[in-house]
């Protein structure tokens, strides 16, 4: 009887693995086109200020150069 149910247990799990296996993938797939599709935002640039690398998402552009924060962009003012 415990081989029985412990048989009917693991198919239901094999089932539910398999189902719950195909979701993630499609979500991963979905991911990696993100990724190809904004490849700029991992991209670093040094702030002209304080040497400081950060993320393309994150600076402030100012006259073709690049600051981390507004601080930065006022101290060369
Ligand atoms: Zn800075």
């Amino acid at each position: 009887m415990i081989l029985k149910i412990l048989l009917i247990v693991g198919l239901i799990a094999a089932i539910y693995f398999i189902f719950i296996k195909k979701k993630p993938q499609q979500v991963q797939e979905t991911k990696d086109a993100n990724k190809k599709d904004v490849p700029r935002s991992n991209e670093m640039v040094e702030c002209s200020t304080c040497q400081i690398y950060c993320s393309l998402d994150d600076v402030l552009l100012s006259n073709g150069k690049y600051y981390c924060s507004k601080e930065c962009l006022e101290k060369l003012k």
